[in-house]
């Protein structure tokens, strides 16, 4: 029995952090088409976060059509344990880096280290195990509340599950519900709210216990007053531990409390520096911002309420 039952766990194991990895990809990528193509070396390592967590792209050129560059040279870093923001106008690559980070394309020219490890020197199973993600939108899979916070990782136990929902306060709505943890959500369960669904997506988030964290548009979609409160909880949550945490951001008073705000603009950084820094040195954040608290955002959100109502 021993003898089975070893190689038995073994492939288990395997199956269990290949199902994983998969998992992530397809959060990432909105349950598209994952590029298959990006293969390790027979030589690559444990990525290991030996400065806690350091991002750094090193005149990094990319376009998903080489004719076309993306990113020209980009030269940036996120320092370890930071909180840092990405901004820049639509279109211009924000979430990109991240797909980049991710290893879901090769990169046309330059590097990119995690803790001065290029990664393309590291698994790709550590790689994306270190780096946990808030999407843009949610997805949802067809099944229970339950099964789909446990995507975070699928080791966790219930009480795993139970505990990372109170933390991302959803714990006390899902208790509300007729089956609780066993409501089917989803397109064929009951649909939920997306300031329900962006808990949803943090509690996954606390499950999986990255130590990079990227959050990419993740509040976007919600109202201001939800958006407040879901970035306060995520606030609280970074705080108690180091972590390196990103937020790809539009609306600019979400953000402004950064350790830096990183500013894309034409494929290069423009600028970056804290909130402070950069509306003092009067370049493209300065005029962002003061377009940004120019524009009516209350009448923008009541549209949207009653929209969704
Ligand atoms: P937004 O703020 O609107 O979310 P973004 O700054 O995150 O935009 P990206 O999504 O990174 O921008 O896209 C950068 C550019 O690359 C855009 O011009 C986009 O059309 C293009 N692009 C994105 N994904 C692909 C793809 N899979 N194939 C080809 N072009 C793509």
């Amino acid at each position: 029995v021993f003898q089975l039952s070893v190689p038995l766990n073994f492939l288990g194991s395997i199956y269990r952090e290949l199902r994983q990895s998969l998992l992530d990809m397809e959060t990432l990528f909105n349950l598209q088409k994952v590029n298959v193509s990006i293969k390790e070396p027979p030589t690559a390592k444990q990525l290991q976060l030996t400065k806690g967590g350091e991002i750094r792209f090193d005149n990094v050129t990319f376009g998903y059509h080489p004719d076309r560059p993306i990113l020209r040279n980009l030269n940036m870093t996120i320092p370890a344990g930071q909180k840092v923001a990405i901004v820049g106008p639509s279109g211009c690559g924000k979430s990109t880096l991240l797909r980049l980070l991710f290893r879901l394309y090769e990169i046309q020219d330059g590097g990119i280290f995690i803790d001065d490890q290029e990664i393309r020197t590291v698994t790709l199973q550590s790689l994306r195990k270190a780096i946990g993600v808030v999407p843009q939108d949610t997805p949802l899979f067809n099944n229970t509340i339950e099964h789909n916070i446990r995507y975070g990782n699928l080791e966790a136990s219930a009480e795993d599950v139970e505990r990372a929902a109170k933390r991302a306060r959803i714990h006390e709505i899902v208790e509300g519900l007729p089956a609780g943890y066993g409501t089917m959500v989803g397109e064929r369960g009951m649909m939920i709210s997306g300031g329900e669904k962006q808990r949803l997506a943090v509690s996954r988030l606390l499950l999986k216990d990255a130590p990079l964290l990227f959050f990419d548009e993740a509040t976007s979609a919600l109202d201001t007053h939800t958006e407040q409160a879901l970035l306060q909880n995520i606030n609280s949550i970074l705080k108690d531990k180091s972590r390196t945490s990103v937020f790809v951001a539009h609306r600019l008073r979400t953000i402004y409390d950064s350790d830096k705000i990183i500013v894309l603009k034409d494929g290069c950084v423009a600028e970056s520096g804290t909130h402070t820094q950069l509306l003092e040195a009067g370049g493209v954040y300065s005029d962002l911002w003061n377009a940004q608290e120019a524009s009516p955002d209350d009448l923008r959100d009541a549209e949207r309420d009653s929209a969704e109502h």
